[in-house]
């Protein structure tokens, strides 16, 4: 069941209603089902330091008759980037622009505004580490197996070559679809 949602009335409205969605809500902490419940808002703050709504908690629960193990588990809008400041947009701006032929360091400041760009090569290392996934969702994905290489460069080719199928096979914009579609984190 997902963990991704369009809006924040449709988490809030599924956290309510978790006991009808115990038979494919499972956790990932105990492997049971039936145990969650609704446990408030996750917010993210704002650089200028103002907070939004990006989710809602749920926890498997051990009170009250229930035997789960007390882990939380997030429901995020699919516009968000979960355990990142940024979102989606700010992303697929950045891929956008490296995909356009620009240095990894001007995608990053032209997506964030950020001051620094150190960050940048954190997000590169996080898409690799979801390369394999992205491939899977191709619709051959064993086609450009052989260009695996090891140079950054290459595997930074291979990477973009990559998102530039996945971007051209599912609706736009790319992230937030793929999160929503897959119920799977973008990055
Ligand atoms: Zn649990």
């Amino acid at each position: 069941m997902g963990l991704f949602f369009d809006d924040i009335d449709a988490a809030h409205r599924f956290s309510l209603e978790l006991d009808r969605h115990q038979n494919t809500l499972t956790c990932t902490g105990c492997s049971c089902s039936g145990q969650f419940v609704s446990h408030g808002f996750v917010y993210k703050k704002h650089s200028q330091g103002r907070q939004r709504t990006v989710g809602k908690r749920i926890l498997c629960s051990s009170r009250c008759g229930r035997s789960g193990c007390g882990r939380t588990l997030r429901l995020y809008l699919n516009t968000e980037l979960p355990r990142l400041q940024y979102t989606a947009t700010h992303l697929l701006i950045f891929l956008t622009t490296l995909i356009a032929g620009f240095s990894i360091q001007r995608a990053y400041s032209q997506a964030t505004s950020a001051p620094t760009t150190r960050n940048a090569y954190r997000w590169i290392n996080k898409l690799n580490r979801k390369l394999m996934d992205y491939r899977n969702r191709l619709r051959k994905p064993k086609e450009a197996a052989a260009m695996f290489g090891r140079s950054r460069s290459r595997r930074l080719h291979i990477l973009l070559i990559t998102l530039e199928r996945l971007s051209s096979i599912l609706e736009q914009p790319l992230c937030q679809h793929y999160q929503q579609r897959y119920q799977s984190a973008f990055i």
